[in-house]
């Protein structure tokens, strides 16, 4: 889903998302509260600790958990008979141990467990959050896997989501295009090469005429024996590639690499495209959204807003209060954003801008109206009281054609009059009849 995205950051902060639940199986107390500590304060997670296999039995009965972690050696399941349980539960777990030598390794064969930790230094517990944080990330992906092959498919879907992965799946490579046109939250690709409509490599070149390698990572799978075919794939614009059989350790890795390369992508875009204090579209992205949509047909309003006497909220209040104010009206303005596509942005100071998608000089009227009253009306935290400020707001029909500057020219000069006629109101082409009047009758008394 694309909408909504644009607004995202201002919102986070104000709606917590629900938490994440993770079950800490550990005998150590000691180790057991740290763990606990700091999952909680650094992934969010609220975490259900358990110091035995008959306390995990017990615990787990009717939940439901993201996660489990767990030692493999209990007081009551020296031999790690807790895997048992937990796969029986069908919990995705990640197991720490003091060794993983041949005897660990197959108390672990069949459990599919979804990460090993070897408690080998002082690093364990900040090993411990980094893969779990990782795991939990992975929630946010969609991972689409293509191959003609049930049982190669559900092998590998089995293991993405065991990895907290959302999977889609595909059997032929014209399906994979049909469902990548329809879901643009996939961002990562698996193929097999050989397919009968379409080859892997194939598929691959298809997917990279129309989406790049920041939006959409793609990793060849095959069993064939041709060792040129990897580079093939790779110069068609695969991001990696892997001979079949893999070790499933070995795909985990490269997947870990694909997504990290794709959470610090997202990350450097966030930091260009977005205000630092707001978190909404900052002015460059917010022109760059503008020019983009120049170029075909559309039809929308857009409106500028500015609050009112800012200053004296900064000189009376203090400049983290003003801070705080920007923030709580960004926050709204997202949220009223969000519902459709509309586009927010900070433009600069304590003037904002928003793109409303395809509505009218008189659904946008009522909307910047209805925006403005939610404002006045918002409680605003300032120190050991609470404030309220109102806003001022210019909004025009965009005409099809016309260029988005004179469209920007135009909400300004509504802005402008919407300050001059006394504040606190929405000024649109409904109003300036009316404007005129209260200026003219201003001129003549
Ligand atoms: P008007 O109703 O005519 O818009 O009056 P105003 O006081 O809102 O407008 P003016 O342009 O005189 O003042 C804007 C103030 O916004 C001045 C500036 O210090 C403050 N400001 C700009 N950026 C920030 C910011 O990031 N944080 C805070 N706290 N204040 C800011
Ligand atoms: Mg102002
Ligand atoms: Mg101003």
């Amino acid at each position: 889903m694309t909408v909504g995205r644009e607004n995202l950051l201002a919102t986070e902060w104000m709606d917590q998302p629900e938490r994440n639940a993770i079950l800490l199986v550990e005998d150590s107390l000691a180790l057991s509260a740290l763990l606990t500590a700091r999952l909680e304060d650094e992934t969010g997670a609220l975490v259900t600790r358990c110091a035995s296999l008959a306390e995990a039995r017990a615990t787990i009965a009717g939940k439901s958990f993201t996660l489990a972690l767990t030692g493999l050696n209990l007081p009551d399941a020296p031999d790690g008979e807790i895997l048992d349980l937990l796969f029986e539960a069908d919990i995705p777990t990640v197991v720490f141990t003091a060794t993983f030598d041949a005897a660990a390794r197959s108390r672990c064969a069949g459990k599919k467990i979804v990460d090993y930790i070897v408690k080998d230094s002082g690093r364990t517990v900040d090993t411990v959050i980094h893969t779990v944080r990782r795991i939990l990330a992975n929630g946010a992906f969609k991972i689409l896997v293509v191959d003609d092959a049930r049982s190669a498919r559900s092998g590998l879907t089995d293991m993405l989501r065991r990895q907290n992965f959302q999977v889609a799946e595909a059997w032929s490579g014209r399906q994979a295009l049909d469902l990548l046109e329809k879901d643009d939250a996939i961002e990562l690709v698996i193929t097999d090469y050989h397919m009968p409509d379409m080859d892997g490599y194939e598929l691959t070149k298809r997917i990279r005429a129309t989406h790049g390698s920041e939006r959409i990572r793609i990793i060849g799978v095959s069993s064939s024996t041709d060792r040129l075919l990897s580079a093939s794939f790779l110069k068609a614009g695969a991001t990696d590639f892997i001979y079949r059989p893999f070790v499933p350790e070995e795909l985990k890795c490269r997947i870990d690499n694909n997504i990290e390369t794709l959470i610090q992508l997202k990350h450097l875009r966030r930091l260009a495209e977005r205000d630092y204090l707001t978190g909404l579209a900052n002015r460059r992205h917010f022109f760059a959204r503008m020019r983009e949509l120049e170029k075909a047909p559309f039809n929308g309003s857009i409106a500028l807003l500015d609050i009112d006497h800012f200053k004296q909220v900064n000189d009376t209040f203090g400049h983290d209060t003003g801070d705080g104010v920007l923030k709580a009206i960004s926050a709204i303005m997202a949220r009223q954003c969000d519902r459709a596509k509309h586009v927010a942005a900070r433009l600069g100071g304590e003037e904002f801008a928003i793109y409303l998608h395809h509505l009218d000089a008189f659904q946008a009227h009522s909307f910047c109206e209805q925006l403005r009253r939610e404002i006045e009306e918002t409680e605003i935290p300032a120190g050991n009281r609470s404030i309220t400020v109102t806003v001022s707001i210019g909004v025009v029909e965009m005409e099809d054609g016309e260029p988005f500057g004179n469209h920007l020219n135009a909400a300004d000069q509504l802005l402008y009059l919407a300050k001059s006629n006394g504040r606190n109101r929405v000024f649109s082409s409904l109003t300036i009849p009316e404007a005129m009047q209260s200026q003219r009758a201003s001129a003549a008394g």
